[in-house]
């Protein structure tokens, strides 16, 4: 056989699963439809890759998972944090922890992650073959047999790593083919859905506050009147609703509600760090040193730019009010749009913007210690395409180079390549 392992995905998950394989002594072959390797990579972290996270313990790390997270024990323990670090620094690209836990490289670039793990391929001999989607996988007795390309050519192997990833962001090549190859094997897709996704909410004045960040915000989720959930952090209004990390995160949970047809609702603390009482008082200050402006210009000192139309339309105040002229009701009113800004959520953007794809491949039937599947016995699994998915912050990735460590780790080397 010429080849001891086929890796089909040349993302984070098929390079870690590759690199590591042949440097055991495996001859590799790499196929990725793309012209190029880890096209989504580049993408991550807004081009900046939050390759992984920092916690105290995998058990801080799988939490994150939910129930499914106790399925990373193992791939943890064998390719943890302390190993993730080293293997990169070892080759040479340094690391930095930024707030909450957030392990970037120190040049900031995606694009040198990349490098690290192609030039890592290349020293343990890979063959890397680009522009070669694979088109069908030949079952034999519970065994692949071969795969065929899209042109026509047949490749075997004593075994195969399908890490072709999710269905997010299809046009950086992760359309989904793994899962209907593996459905068509007899494993089980628990179902897929598009996560950590911005949301499309329905109230026409968002168009207006595209491209505004806000930091340091509390956005809640209600369900009719009560609150669900709740996250501090950074959010960004986009042309039809909202994006940013505490929306990602709050994403599947919503995505949830949805499916139960829930009427749900965001309302957004602009200033959490004041009660309202506190804000009140602050905000009385203000309009006492501008009491005799017109209040269509009194809240520049408390608002972003880009909010103050909107807060002043639905306020419905008069603009060219005087400030002094405003009673406490209309106070009030301002008041409760800083801290309770409203917004009714419509829909999930679908799978073109979600980060991740949630669902996927039925984790009782792989091996945690090795990525094994337990229904075809030479195929392993790795990366994204395994029914895990983690909030923002690295998770998603450090899934990647664990899992596909571990395939590399696991493969028996050929006989003959023993010898
Ligand atoms: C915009 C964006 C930002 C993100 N930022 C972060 C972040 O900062 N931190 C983080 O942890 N996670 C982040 N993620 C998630 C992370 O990128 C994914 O979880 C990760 O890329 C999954 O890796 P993978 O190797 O499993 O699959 P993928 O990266 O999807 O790679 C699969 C590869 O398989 C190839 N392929 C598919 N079908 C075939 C076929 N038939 N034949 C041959 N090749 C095929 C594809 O072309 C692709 O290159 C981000 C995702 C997006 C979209």
């Amino acid at each position: 056989m010429k080849y001891n392992l086929v890796v089909i995905g040349g993302g984070p998950a098929g390079m870690m699963a590759a690199g590591r394989a042949a440097a055991k002594g495996s001859k590799v072959i790499l196929l990725e439809k793309n012209r190029k390797l880890g096209i989504k990579l580049l993408l991550t972290g807004k081009g900046r890759c939050n390759l992984a996270h920092q916690d105290n313990q995998p058990r801080d790390f799988v939490k994150e998972f939910g129930p499914q997270g106790n399925f990373l024990f193992s791939a943890l323990h064998q390719f943890g944090l302390i190993e993730i670090i080293d293997f990169f620094e070892k080759k040479g690209l340094r690391l930095k922890t930024e707030r909450g836990g957030r392990i970037f490289p120190q040049s900031n670039s995606a694009q040198n992650v990349c490098r690290v793990l192609i030039k890592n391929l290349k020293k343990s001999g890979v063959e890397v073959k680009t522009n070669s989607p694979v088109k069908k996988i030949v079952i034999k007795k519970r065994r692949i047999e071969k795969i065929i390309l899209e042109d026509g050519q047949e490749i075997k192997a004593n075994n195969f790593l399908i890490a072709t990833g999710g269905k997010s962001y299809p046009q950086t090549g992760s359309t989904g083919d793994g899962y209907f190859w593996l459905k068509k094997m007899g494993h089980r897709i628990n179902k897929l859905r598009p996560a950590l996704t911005p949301l499309i909410c329905a109230e026409n004045f968002l168009s207006q506050l595209e491209g505004l960040s806000l930091k340091n915000v509390e956005i809640s989720l209600y369900q009719k009147n009560k609150k669900i959930d709740s996250r501090f952090g950074e959010a960004l209004f986009t042309h039809k609703g909202m994006s940013g990390p505490i929306i990602l995160d709050l994403s599947s949970r919503i995505g949830q509600e949805l499916e139960k047809k829930a009427d749900l609702c965001l309302s957004i603390d602009l200033k959490p760090a004041l009660s309202f009482s506190q804000l009140d008082q602050r905000i009385q200050k203000d309009f006492a040193k501008k009491s005799n402006r017109f209040f269509k210009n009194s809240l520049d000192d408390l608002l972003p730019q880009k909010l103050i139309p909107v807060i002043l339309q639905l306020s419905q105040i008069p603009l060219s009010k005087k400030v002094h002229s405003l009673t406490k009701e209309e106070r009030k009113i301002i008041l409760h749009l800083c801290k309770e800004f409203k917004l009714k959520i419509k829909k999930l953007d679908g799978y073109q913007k979600a980060i991740i794809t949630a669902g996927g491949v039925d984790l009782k039937e792989v091996n945690p210690l090795t990525m094994q599947s337990k229904i075809i016995d030479n195929l392993y699994l790795a990366g994204e395409i395994l029914d895990l998915n983690g909030p923002t912050g690295g998770y998603n990735l450090q899934v990647c180079w664990a899992t596909g460590w571990v395939v590399g780790n696991s493969v028996k080397l050929d006989k003959k390549e023993n010898k």
